[in-house]
């Protein structure tokens, strides 16, 4: 894990802002806000190793790094010593640093090794780290010189940073999926197709192909697909939607190639998978009553399920630190499902093109802050006593230190929370702390009474 200064240029249509004065945006329809800079607490994007290589059943995720990446990864992923895991990490050691030894030899030679042992790997990601770019290792040109080499054995090779320096934990899948963007092949077919864009767990995406069985819909492909092989081609007809918030990069990466967005509030919780599917259906012309009767039957059992939740948040305060780049969304779902009371949003960047559905469904006054300076931010969470933290790991135990409950925000993305199936998981993710804060309370309080 690290924390971080460093500030990122503000890509889209975010504005620049120095650390001392956070500027004020104009405000997104009423929505008010600001832009911050300073020191950051996030994880990097090594992280999407975890469940990207989870999705793509054959690739290899080869991290260019140092030991702390090599633990980052092992203890993220919690994968038992004598499993055969899809990742590992070719440690850039001192005689590396020291320009001892030439790393492109030493990497050819540990992909040597790795590919003779491992004949079911089909695609190699030389993923970098902070290391590697400091000592300028190009593994672009890496990738390139070790797909030709291994391209009669069928393996192909890629590159894609997933280094700490200027980045937050989910730009890792996002920079892998631009990487794959490369690799898929562009045709002059005239049928009209949907890609659902964003790792999605394959019981998500079960469900999903499901409901779109149901409404009719044969031609929608999900990105990243379970096997390189079977990546899906674009064509001029080709339009896609995200599943995931994160993926600034490879919605550009897509535009580039011509294929057409489709925006609609993220699959989060009743309301948002409703407002998902909807769209995907309007797109491809089904009609009211086929839609209703699709979705009919998980949205009863997402609504039932959620309404149990609800009234645990009536009243609480939520603070959303910036992390995954799901604040926007998971606040949206906050107040308006489980009617909690969000004092603030933070989010590492906001992309408000993609988000734009999800900024007008949040309450008028709820402020948010893009970037970090995470001294500041504390400040602000102390005054506001929320009853819930939303915030990474390295604030989380601090925080409850001092008395706050805290809901690590890297669990969201970890676990499946996608889709009207999950709904109630999500809201359960969120009811576990205060649930756990509520017995921990009780018990003191009984033995307080002991005691006396
Ligand atoms: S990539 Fe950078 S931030 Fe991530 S574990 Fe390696 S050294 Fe740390």
């Amino acid at each position: 894990m690290k924390s971080s200064n460093i500030s990122k240029p503000f890509t889209n249509d975010s504005i620049e802002s120095c650390q001392s004065a956070p500027s004020l945006n104009s405000g997104f329809k009423g929505v008010q806000i600001t832009q911050e800079q300073g020191q950051r607490e996030v994880f990097c994007g090594l992280t999407g190793i975890v469940w990207l290589h989870r999705k793509i059943k054959d690739a290899f995720f080869l991290v260019i790094g140092s030991r702390t990446c090599a633990h980052l990864i092992q203890s993220a992923a919690g994968v038992m010593i004598f499993a055969e895991p899809r990742f590992a990490t070719a440690i850039i050691d001192d005689r590396d640093l020291a320009g001892l030894a030439d790393a492109n030899d030493e990497l050819d030679r540990v992909v040597n090794q790795l590919l003779g042992r491992r004949p079911d790997i089909k695609l190699l990601f030389l993923v970098g780290s902070c290391p590697s770019e400091v000592i300028k290792l190009d593994l672009g040109k890496a990738a390139e010189r070790l797909s030709i080499k291994y391209s009669d054995s069928g393996v192909r090779v890629l590159n894609y940073s997933g280094s700490g320096i200027e980045t937050t934990f989910t730009e890792g899948e996002d920079a892998c999926l631009v990487s794959l963007i490369s690799q898929m092949s562009f045709s002059e077919s005239t049928e009209k197709k949907l890609l659902i864009v964003g790792t999605l767990a394959d019981i998500v995406e079960d469900q999903m192909a499901r409901i779109f069985n149901k409404m009719g819909i044969s031609n929608v492909c999900f990105f990243p697909s379970r096997l390189s092989s079977t990546l899906p081609p674009l064509s001029k007809n080709t339009f896609f939607i995200l599943a995931q918030p994160f993926l600034n990069e490879t919605a550009k990466g897509l535009e580039a190639k011509g294929v057409k967005r489709l925006s609609a509030k993220f699959p989060f919780g009743v309301e948002g998978s409703k407002a998902w599917y909807k769209a995907i259906a309007t797109f491809f012309g089904v009609s009211s009553t086929v839609f209703d009767e699709a979705i009919k039957a998980p949205l009863e059992r997402a609504l039932k399920a959620v309404q149990v939740k609800k009234n645990i948040f009536q009243d609480k305060k939520v603070f959303i630190f910036p992390d995954s780049q799901l604040e926007i969304s998971l606040a949206r779902f906050l107040c308006q499902e489980l009617g909690a009371e969000i004092v603030e949003i933070g989010t590492p960047y906001l992309n408000k093109k993609l988000m734009e559905l999800e900024l007008l469904a949040l309450p008028n006054n709820v402020p948010i802050y893009e970037g970090q300076n995470v001294e500041n931010q504390l400040q602000r969470c102390f005054d506001k006593k929320p009853d819930l933290v939303v915030c990474g790991l390295g604030l989380a135990n601090p925080l409850e230190a001092k008395g706050f409950t805290t809901k690590w925000s890297i669990e969201l993305v970890f676990s499946p929370v996608h889709g009207f199936e999950q709904a109630a998981d999500l809201a359960e993710l969120f009811c576990r702390p205060l649930d756990r804060h509520d017995r921990l309370k009780s018990l003191n309080t009984v033995e307080t009474g002991v005691l006396n």
